[in-house]
């Protein structure tokens, strides 16, 4: 997701928090069967009228919740100390390599690998951050893998 389609969606989200506000009437969808109804925020509890459901407003989530609020966008910092960096030494393969999303047993899903020792690491993690976090990619001078099932999961040795 872009910047831009996020401020969209928190536009959105906004509004209907605006609307929640001043009427006291909130949008929320039925834990039992999903389907969307109104009721006062003072109540204790809900009955869904689809299903008959009832049950206190915790068991029945908020609708702008489940569908304009959009995943909170990981900091820098955050991502960073997910991340697993690598420094391959191997005469002119000099190269640095990121990994990301660690699945115990299986290894890495994301990783990212540059294309000259002349790429220090700091370039090559901003680059990791804006294609998994902003779904953008920046200049290309890496090579970027995705393992599309856990056996191919990018199993390395890990030192230090
Ligand atoms: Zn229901």
């Amino acid at each position: 997701m872009n910047n831009e389609q996020l401020k969209k969606l928190q536009y959105q989200t906004q509004l209907l928090h605006e609307i929640v506000e001043k009427s006291e009437i909130n949008v929320v969808t039925c834990g039992n069967c999903g389907s969307a109804l109104l009721h006062r925020i003072s109540v204790e509890e809900i009955e869904c009228p689809d299903c008959g459901f009832k049950s206190e407003p915790c068991d029945f989530p908020d609708l702008f919740f489940e569908t304009f609020y959009p995943e909170k966008k990981m900091t820098k910092k955050t991502f960073k100390e997910k991340c697993h960096f690598q420094h391959f030494s191997g005469g002119v393969n000099r190269r640095n390599a990121i990994y990301f999303d660690y699945k115990e047993g299986y290894g890495w899903k994301y990783k990212v690998k540059a294309h000259s020792s002349l790429i220090n690491s700091k370039d090559l993690f901003n680059q990791f951050y804006e294609w998994i976090v902003n779904d953008e990619l920046k200049p290309d001078y890496s090579e970027i893998r995705v393992a599309e099932t856990d056996g191919e999961r990018f199993k390395i040795a890990i030192s230090g």
